[in-house]
């Protein structure tokens, strides 16, 4: 393609799509090249700052509520409302999200709601977070455990590995069966021994002998029970019974 030795520059009058007034506008270009038509409709250099912003900020928030579905946090818990919480619960939970929390109490008192409310503070601050229903957990691991040995312990890695906070959920709503008490002794002992490289926060509406006799083997309620305890005087862990 031959090209001609020197560029030419012309200014074009066009009208701005988004706020309608009239400008210049001055481009170089190839003198056999129209690269421009008066009218044409291209926006003034500041709608073009404005829209770009705005294209950045929707793709922001984008991105947020993708980690935020991600994490897993369900959306009737996505939004506090201060009205309905435990102040002294959250301000409790915000000053000890740095360990692994344990919160115990019976139900319906705010504990799932608050912890998930300093969750999603994590997920937006870009802390890799997953909110995890202990019912949800133990059908995925009693599934792969009827499949193989090896497939439930690819869930208990995956359950434990690929977060900074993991949210155990309810873990005694159910009773728990002989898998099932396996699977939570192993994600205790796993946090309790440095194994797990997430931390855990855990809610649980039992204690002591109640929560025992949630498990249909009593040596894993023991167990569990034992991990707990010595939790308590770990400066890595903050239970908490409201
Ligand atoms: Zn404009």
């Amino acid at each position: 393609m031959s090209r001609s030795s020197e560029n030419v520059t012309k200014t074009f009058l066009l009208v701005c799509p988004d706020c309608k007034k009239t400008y210049p506008l001055t481009v170089t270009c190839e003198p056999d090249f129209m690269c421009l038509n008066d009218g044409d409709r291209i926006l003034c250099t500041p709608c073009g700052t404005a829209r770009r912003a705005a294209e950045q900020l929707r793709h922001a928030a984008n991105q947020m509520l993708q980690r935020i579905n991600a994490a897993g946090i369900p959306p009737e818990f996505r939004n506090y409302d201060p009205e309905r919480g435990n102040p002294a619960m959250l301000e409790w939970i915000a000053s000890n999200s740095e360990k692994n929390i344990l919160l115990m109490s019976e139900v319906n008192t705010g504990k799932t709601r608050a912890l998930c409310k300093v969750l999603l503070d994590a997920v937006k601050s870009g802390i890799h977070c997953r909110y995890a229903d202990f019912v949800d957990l133990s059908s995925e691991y009693s599934g792969a455990k009827k499949e193989s040995t090896t497939a439930a312990q690819r869930v208990l890695k995956r359950i434990l590995r690929n977060y900074d906070i993991l949210f155990v959920d309810d873990i005694d709503k159910q009773k728990l069966t002989e898998t099932t008490g396996e699977l939570l002794y192993k994600i205790f002992n796993a946090v309790y021994s440095g194994t797990a490289r997430c931390r855990i926060w855990a809610t649980m509406n039992h204690s002591g002998v109640e929560f025992m006799k949630r498990f249909e083997n009593a040596d894993q309620g023991a167990a569990v029970l034992s991990r707990i305890e010595r939790m308590m005087t770990d400066a890595r862990f903050a239970v908490k019974h409201f």
